[in-house]
């Protein structure tokens, strides 16, 4: 319902008039994601965030007024955000910090934060009444768009997802009924094939990067936190990293808040990525330019960051610099580990690409790259029953108990049970 003003280029700022283009920068490709541009001033006189606060709507359609979608635009019936935002001060206590939220993405209808973008992509199809909606995935956008896509007889869903995901990612969209190709080769090999299939049969493109709604959809994240905390920015936001398009969704959210004038400032954005799929932060580190960024074999438990090639490497760059925050790298056994710490602390179980946030509060805490006053935020992104194999690791099931009183007893003795 909001107006766009111009789509604009990332990588050199090229204007391009609303609905012009649906994906990338004609100029600069994949380096040249966009940005939607609102008219912030028309906004600002108009819109008034305590009336959204107000608001009955408990999902992310409350922040509609800020999204590019067409007043009378029918939308997909999944409800999508309105997740809890923890305080949690026994997490604080452990880390040594002020205060920390964690946002609990896990509790989206399909179980991860990629359902905001997927409702958005969605929502623009039936708007452009375009029937065919396909995306790559390393298995949460694919439940994601499958289960968005579901309920809507206009739309069909096709999806791309590596042959070794996770089997709950794998059924997942199986069972919302979407066309499923498992693909022999990695992640960006699937993202490949589905680019290449798009261009070639007109199907709408929800892949990751290219699609400038995805990040729309993800920046709702950061209003829901910025309103939980009565419109105001934590100091630093923490979460993982894959691709990159969750965090640019952050930044833009937060941004356009900024705009708005509804904060006073961003927050810092920490980008944590497994040490086996560590592009982004590798450049970040060496002041590399998103152009620099050469596609690499990757390794890590923590498949939902595992990206050759993070594809929104423009903007996930610009996250960080601009929000003078920081990337870290976790090694698989932190992240490992830091499932049953949030399980533990929070109540809040956590695959392992959500998990990794929390390593990486560690690690940059470890580093000097956070103050230890700061008020921090961690995206917890993905739900633990996604990847149980994973998280078994974590926590070394017992072996089995006769049923027998006297063997619990005896088996419980010394410990504060009794
Ligand atoms: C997709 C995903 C990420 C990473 O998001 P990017 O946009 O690829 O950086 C992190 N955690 C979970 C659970 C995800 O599904
Ligand atoms: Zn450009």
């Amino acid at each position: 319902m909001a107006a766009i003003q111009a789509l604009r280029c990332v990588h050199a700022g090229c204007s391009y008039p609303p609905n012009e283009l649906d994906y990338t920068c004609p100029r600069h490709g994949e380096l040249g994601t966009l940005d939607i541009l609102y008219h912030y001033a028309a906004l600002r006189a108009r819109l008034d965030r305590d009336a959204i606060s107000a608001d009955k709507i408990a999902n992310h359609w409350r922040y509609l007024p800020l999204l590019p979608l067409e007043a009378d635009c029918q939308l997909p019936p999944l409800s999508v955000g309105g997740t809890p935002l923890y305080a949690v001060p026994r997490l604080a206590e452990h880390l040594g910090l002020r205060r920390v939220w964690v946002k609990d993405e896990g509790l989206n209808p399909t179980g991860s934060l990629k359902d905001r973008a997927s409702s958005l992509v969605v929502a623009r199809a039936l708007q452009e009444g375009l029937g065919v909606v396909a995306t790559a995935s390393t298995g949460n956008a694919a439940a994601a768009l499958a289960g968005l896509g579901a309920a809507l007889e206009q739309i069909d869903i096709v999806i791309f997802v590596p042959a070794s995901a996770p089997p709950a990612k794998i059924v997942q969209p199986l069972a919302y009924g979407a066309q499923v190709f498992l693909v022999d080769g990695s992640y960006d090999d699937a993202y490949e094939l589905c680019t290449s299939a798009c261009a070639e049969f007109g199907w709408y493109s929800r892949n990751t990067g290219v699609n400038p709604f995805t990040t729309e959809g993800k920046k709702t994240a950061a209003l829901e936190i910025a309103e939980q905390l009565g419109w105001r920015a934590p100091d630093v936001v923490a979460v993982s990293v894959g691709d990159g398009s969750i965090i640019s969704g952050l930044y833009k959210g937060f941004w356009d808040l900024l705009q708005l004038g509804w904060i006073d400032k961003l927050p810092r954005l920490l980008g944590v990525q497994a040490a086996g799929s560590a592009a982004l932060a590798d450049a970040w580190r060496a002041g590399m330019t998103a152009a620099d960024i050469k596609r690499r074999a990757v390794n890590t438990i923590a498949d939902s960051i595992a990206a050759e090639l993070p594809r929104d490497r423009s903007k996930a760059l610009r996250a960080v610099r601009e929000t003078q925050g920081a990337y870290v790298t976790v090694s698989d056994a932190q992240i490992v580990e830091a499932i049953p710490l949030l399980g533990r602390l929070c109540g809040v179980f956590a695959e392992p690409a959500a998990a990794a946030a929390l390593a990486g509060v560690e690690c940059a805490l470890n580093e000097g790259l956070l103050d230890r006053d700061a008020e921090i935020c961690l995206v917890s992104t993905g739900n633990g029953l996604k990847d149980i194999a994973s998280a078994r690791a974590s926590v070394a099931p017992p072996a089995p108990i006769p049923a027998d009183l006297a063997v619990l007893r005896a088996r419980l003795e010394g410990s504060d049970m009794l």
